[in-house]
């Protein structure tokens, strides 16, 4: 996924700010790392470049 859809992206089960942390990235494309609500303190990972956004 493209870093920028970070700033688009909320957390699905709060609707609050997801902080990105990046492990591995090509291009500017996210290959894995994961996503951290600051409100509700849910994670989300990227897998192969896909976020898995799905309610917890
Ligand atoms: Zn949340």
């Amino acid at each position: 996924m493209k870093k920028d859809l970070v700033n688009i992206l909320c957390c699905p089960t709060c609707k609050g700010d997801l902080k990105l942390k990046v492990e591995k990235e090509e291009n500017g494309e996210i290959i894995t790392g994961s996503f951290t609500c600051e409100k509700c303190k849910c994670t989300y990972s990227i897998e192969d470049g896909i976020p898995d956004l799905l309610p917890k």
